[in-house]
């Protein structure tokens, strides 16, 4: 096994013990690329003593990292601690893994992004835990509807009946869960027409990745089992609420046992701890879109009209709030806060990457977030002076990234620069497409 290699796998667990314990046959090797894409190899057990020596072998320039096709091999070694038993396919263990090159972990790659950015933490004395709520769209094959079409109300959200035409998928999911020891604990239909939202516990915010990651598998593998398809796409369609994917955060000791956001002399119930994450936050949220709302289509859905049901649910401007759902930022309750920015096409690992790059930022830097604001930001926001918008399209927030002296001091130039390339070159691609829009309002012009 190369020396480094040995990070991925500090406890020395061999797989191959593992899989005839638990009658796992085949592996699926994964891994995220900058853009969030679920790549795999499927390896016999017969060879995973070999992928945990060597790696498994991929070739960069063909997903969607910053690497060209004479690059050297990538090689993704599994880290035994993420095996997912597949619940409905137990035949099959799944894994996340690191990527390497040349003997070195790849810096400009989801994972180790994370990882780099929890080891900082973990030098500051610092643990962060996290839950994300992950809604998502059952649609049609096609792709061009909502799959009940009996799902037709206004108000939609928490709809018992439309919730139960799903069950049999729902419920498999939710089993799959339970069985994993994720700790689901509520399953609804949200506030758009045929979208749904599952939970589960919070955990170390590697582990959340992880799951994360293998939850929109779960969903779009099971949904399609049963002939529909689902998609966490930010706004699939412009009339409903769009996708979100709040995450929850809080900070703990290095033991895990003492949350450090709680018991504030305030009236939020946030340590000064917590503020000065909050003021991080908050300072850089402008360039944090550029993870948090990574795609063309993240723009439909912040800075939105209000939809068919009533509000969007999502943000326009840089604030937060207590138990208030029209903000940026909400605290629900002691000990933690609620980022409710991004998206369902947010990168699992990017997204808790920057949080903790931009929290700690706040903590070395004591960063203000200034008073929180009680109002009801969809009717009065316009009476806030929010010094900060967030940015319109995904060009802005491309370019917000690209400036960011923070994020790339505590993230690196490698990640930001691999990022901002890829998501430039998307730009320009969809900039090249002819839209209806631009028809109806130029033919005559
Ligand atoms: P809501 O819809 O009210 O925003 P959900 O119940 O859908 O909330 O999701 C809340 C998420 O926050 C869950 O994953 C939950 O485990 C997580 N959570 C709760 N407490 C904390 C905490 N202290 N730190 C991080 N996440 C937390
Ligand atoms: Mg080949
Ligand atoms: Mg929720
Ligand atoms: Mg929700
Ligand atoms: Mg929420």
């Amino acid at each position: 096994m190369v020396d480094a290699f040995k990070e991925t796998n500090p406890k020395g667990i061999n797989l191959k013990d593992v899989a005839k314990e638990k009658g796992i046959e085949y592996f699926l090797v994964s891994f995220v690329d900058l853009f969030g894409a679920l790549r795999s190899k499927l390896v016999p057990t017969r060879a995973i003593e070999q992928m945990q020596n060597d790696g498994a072998g991929f070739a960069g320039f063909a997903t969607w990292l910053n690497m060209t096709p004479a690059h050297p091999d990538l090689f993704g070694v599994p880290d035994p601690e993420s095996l997912v038993q597949i619940p409905w396919q137990k035949e099959i263990g799944w894994l996340a893994s690191d990527l390497y090159m040349d003997g070195k972990p790849v810096e400009a790659s989801p994972r180790v992004a994370l990882k780099n950015q929890l080891k900082r933490a973990e030098k500051m004395n610092l643990r962060m835990k996290t839950g994300v709520e992950c809604e998502f769209f059952i649609i049609n094959q096609s792709g061009t509807a909502i799959a009940d079409t009996a799902d037709e109300a206004t108000k939609p959200c928490y709809d018992q009946l439309a919730l139960m035409r799903r069950f049999p998928v729902i419920r498999k999911i939710c089993d799959a869960m339970i069985e994993l020891g994720w700790n689901p604990y509520q399953n609804d239909h949200e506030d758009a027409n045929g979208q749904f939202e599952m939970n589960w516990d919070f955990d170390d915010a590697l582990k959340t990745a992880d799951r994360h990651v293998f939850f929109k598998y779960m969903v779009k593998a099971l949904c399609e089992n049963e002939g529909m398809r689902a998609t966490f796409m930010p706004k699939p369609f412009s009339h409903l609420t769009g996708n979100g994917c709040h995450a929850h955060i809080s900070l703990w000791d290095p033991s895990g046992e003492e949350n450090l956001f709680l018991h504030g002399p305030n009236e939020l119930g946030l340590s000064e701890l917590a503020y000065d994450f909050l003021g991080g936050i908050m300072h850089n949220a402008e360039e944090l879109c550029a993870f948090f709302n990574p795609t063309v289509n993240s723009y439909k859905r912040i800075n939105a009209p209000r939809t068919s049901s009533g509000a969007t649910w999502a943000p326009s401007s840089v604030t937060y709030s207590g138990n208030n759902r029209t903000h940026m930022i909400r605290v629900p309750g002691e000990g933690r806060f609620e980022l409710r920015l991004m998206d369902g096409a947010a990168n699992p690992y990017l997204l808790q990457a920057s949080v903790l790059a931009a929290g700690l930022d706040g903590i070395s830097n004591k960063r203000d977030p200034g008073k929180p604001h009680y109002i009801d930001m969809y009717e009065e926001g316009h009476t806030v002076e929010a010094d900060k918008n967030l940015p319109k399209c995904l060009l802005d927030a491309i370019r917000l990234l690209d400036k960011s002296t923070i994020l790339r001091k505590e993230m690196g130039d490698d990640l930001i620069d691999s990022f901002v390339f890829l998501k430039n070159q998307e730009w320009r691609d969809y900039a090249t497409h002819l839209t209806e829009w631009e028809r109806a309002n130029t033919l005559d012009i």
